[in-house]
């Protein structure tokens, strides 16, 4: 039995911050037929971070080697660490006819833009530099110093905000999830994602 629609890739960015981790997780939690793409990272597992489901943890070394093997679709380095997205599982994903939720800095989306991979680009923002800063600070997850190069790194990614095809400002949460609820089934309607070996089993050879 044909599947009805193609599985799409929605590429989604943001400063550090603004909320991306939360929202990705509350639209994985609702629609089972979304995956969120598990990176790799050199970078070490935060307090409750578990390996091959937030990130697969792995050394620089291997790192490199993968990087030499053309496993990753794309990798940028953030802070200091390695972060990639596996070729090979987003294909299986998609292929399985998922949704792939990729989170992945704007060096990442831009790789991805220029080589022609076909996505949904979103892109989120804070309400306010002050409210971006305040959610960095209450998340207590960084040192001040680490706050402060995060505030300005947000600057260099919000200029890229162009590339993107949506812009989501994440103010009151439960407004951005139906925001983005929204990209996800009107993308998942488009012709072009519409399996035309579906129309044909399910219509064009059946006998009237
Ligand atoms: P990111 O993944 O973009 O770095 P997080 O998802 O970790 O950001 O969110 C940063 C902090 O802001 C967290 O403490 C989170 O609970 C909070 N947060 C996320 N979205 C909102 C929102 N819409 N309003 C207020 N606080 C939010
Ligand atoms: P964190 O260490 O806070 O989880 O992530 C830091 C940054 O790395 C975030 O902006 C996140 O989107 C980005 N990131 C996570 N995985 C990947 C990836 O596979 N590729 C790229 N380019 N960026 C990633």
């Amino acid at each position: 039995m044909q599947k009805k629609n193609r599985g799409r890739l929605f590429i989604v960015s943001a400063p550090s911050g603004a909320g991306k981790t939360t929202l990705c997780q509350k639209i994985i939690k609702k629609h089972p037929q979304i995956k969120f793409s598990v990176s790799y990272t050199t970078r070490m597992p935060r307090k409750g971070e578990i390996n091959n489901v937030d990130y697969t943890f792995i050394d620089r070394e291997e790192f490199k080697r993968m990087v030499s093997e053309g496993k990753f679709l794309e990798w940028a380095e953030v802070h200091g660490e390695f972060y990639g997205t596996s070729r090979e599982r987003i294909k299986s994903l998609i292929e399985e006819g998922f949704d792939v939720v990729l989170d992945i800095d704007t060096q990442g989306a831009l790789q991805l833009k220029e080589k022609g991979e076909k996505g949904v680009f979103i892109f989120i923002l804070p309400p306010s530099m002050e409210a971006l800063k305040q959610r960095l600070v209450r998340r207590m997850t960084d040192s001040k110093d680490q706050i402060l190069r995060r505030l300005k790194r947000a600057i260099e990614e919000i200029r890229t905000y162009n590339l993107y095809d949506y812009v989501i400002i994440n103010d009151i949460l439960e407004n951005s999830i139906k925001e983005f609820e929204a990209v996800i089934i009107s993308n998942r309607i488009k012709t072009e994602n519409i399996n035309p070996l579906w129309i044909q089993e399910t219509f064009l050879n059946q006998e009237v």
